[in-house]
């Protein structure tokens, strides 16, 4: 059957793709196959001059493939334009840094030499979401293809425009045939192209379902995974910190890609001597978001990406006020056409409200009232995900009691949670395992050999 691309703005059918078929599939599994045993072979010099270049198509492409990105998922044009910029970013890091981050480590033994090389394991799938649609893609692929390794990507089925750029990147760059390809199928095919022995990896980037079902048929085939699953994560604000900033960091912490990112701030703990007045301008600030036209030069949030995660966050707003959390922002009007969420603060849910636990995807904010780091450190890590987190103070001992004992993957101090390609990226808890970006991202998909020369 056929999948079409829809603008979450206007509800139009933009694109139709066909699915690639059985065969179709075992052709570009036979393709990686055979690349791999030569690609292996290249120098780290070869592998960057085509990296540098992808850096170079990405950079080319801005003016056309950003606007299709925000078409085809609702991301606001100049967050889209900064998405392919930080792609081209990852391939430079990874062209500088990636010989670097593999080199021999060498190791004192009784043998003459011994020392841990590390080489490429062969075809990675990526089965990647559709809310940073290059940037998840980049951030697996520029590492692995650096590393000797090659790419298969099963995208998420409502970007499949984006899917056909990105092998567009690695053609355009220069990269032989089958280093890096997309696969248009969706996620009843991902287990079939697992299980193949060709593939000898995975990573996946997307929801706690998804993840477990590709960990446990990698369990099966014991093959390694990277998983980078959903995030609720915290944001705390100490009575030290600057009320503005904080304000400013937060909303931008929240409503980033209109509210669905996996690091996104989404559970604020505010410290009752500044409460009232970090609440008051939170909720100016979320008030005054623009909300329109992905592509309007003004616009800070568009739509949600798909009815069914419009739908399923309103239903958790609703529940979460049924139980008690108070809504602290009116429902402005909105286009009838079209998957729209206005941002909205909920405050004081209580522990058996969604907005407590679960993962909301969109512009919607829960806030508490705290009265001390710990029981804000308690609250946050009250959570089944552990992916970022971020604290606002300028007192060392809370920043290092935060550095301590928040349960996530990152902690990022007066700043909100980003990614970095120098940084590595990833959870804890059902956030999931494995690191992306960095050294710790190009040695997720390495055989680290152990040599012994006696
Ligand atoms: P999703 O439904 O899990 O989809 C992600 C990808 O997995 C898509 O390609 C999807 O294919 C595929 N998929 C879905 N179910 C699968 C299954 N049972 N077996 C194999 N593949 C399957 O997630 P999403 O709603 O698109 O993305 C949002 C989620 O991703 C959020 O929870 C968010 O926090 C998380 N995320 C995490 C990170 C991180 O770095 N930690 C970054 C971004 C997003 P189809 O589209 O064909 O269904």
């Amino acid at each position: 059957m056929s999948v079409s691309s829809i603008n979450p703005a206007t509800e139009e059918i933009i694109e139709t793709f066909e699915p690639h078929s059985q065969v179709d599939v075992d052709v570009a599994l036979a393709k990686a196959d055979e690349r791999y045993a030569d690609w292996r072979l290249t120098s780290f010099d070869e592998r960057a001059k085509l990296m540098e270049k992808a850096a170079e198509v990405l950079e080319g492409h801005v003016s056309d493939w950003a606007p299709a990105m925000s078409r085809e998922m609702g991301k606001p044009l100049a967050q889209a334009e900064g998405e392919l910029k930080k792609c081209a970013w990852v391939c430079r890091h990874y062209a500088e840094n990636a010989e670097g981050y593999l080199m021999d480590e060498k190791i004192k033994t009784d043998a003459s030499q011994s020392f841990v090389r590390h080489l490429p394991i062969g075809p990675v799938l990526a089965v990647m979401p559709w809310n940073f649609p290059y940037w998840q893609v980049f951030r697996f692929a520029a590492p692995a293809l650096m590393a000797g390794n090659v790419g298969l990507l099963k995208h998420a089925s409502n970007v499949w425009r984006c899917a056909l750029n990105i092998e567009d990147v690695f053609r355009e760059a220069g990269f032989p045939d089958g280093c890096f390809q997309t696969l248009l199928i969706g996620s009843d095919g991902v287990e079939n192209v697992l299980r193949d022995r060709r593939v000898r990896a995975a990573t996946l980037t997307g929801s706690g379902p998804a993840g477990a079902s590709v960990a446990s048929i990698s369990g099966d085939e014991i093959k390694p995974t990277v998983l980078e699953l959903g995030g609720t994560d915290a944001f705390i604000v100490m009575p030290s910190a600057d009320i503005e900033s904080a304000v400013e960091t937060a909303i931008d912490a929240r409503v980033q890609n209109n509210g669905q990112s996996c690091i996104a701030a989404k559970r604020f703990f505010v410290h009752e001597a500044i409460y009232d007045e970090f609440r008051d301008r939170f909720v100016e600030g979320m008030k005054n978001l623009k909300i329109g036209n992905p592509l309007a030069d003004e616009t800070k949030i568009g739509p949600l990406a798909m009815k069914s995660l419009r739908d399923d966050l309103a239903e958790q707003v609703d529940k979460s006020m049924a139980a008690g959390a108070r809504p602290l922002l009116e429902t402005p009007s909105l286009p009838d056409k079209g998957w729209w969420y206005a941002p909205q603060i909920l405050e004081e849910a209580p522990d058996s409200a969604p907005a407590a636990h679960e993962e909301m995807f969109g512009p919607v904010a829960s806030l508490w009232k705290v009265s001390s780091l710990s029981q804000a450190i308690a609250r946050a890590n009250d959570s089944p995900f552990g992916l970022g987190s971020s604290i606002c103070t300028t007192e060392k001992t809370e920043i290092e009691t935060a550095i301590r004992d928040l349960e996530a993957g990152s902690t990022f101090v007066n700043a909100k949670v980003a990614s970095d390609p120098r940084l590595p990226f990833g959870g804890v808890k059902s956030s999931g395992f494995g690191r992306e970006l960095a050294s710790d991202g190009i040695r997720a998909f390495i055989n680290r050999k152990t040599v012994s020369i006696a």
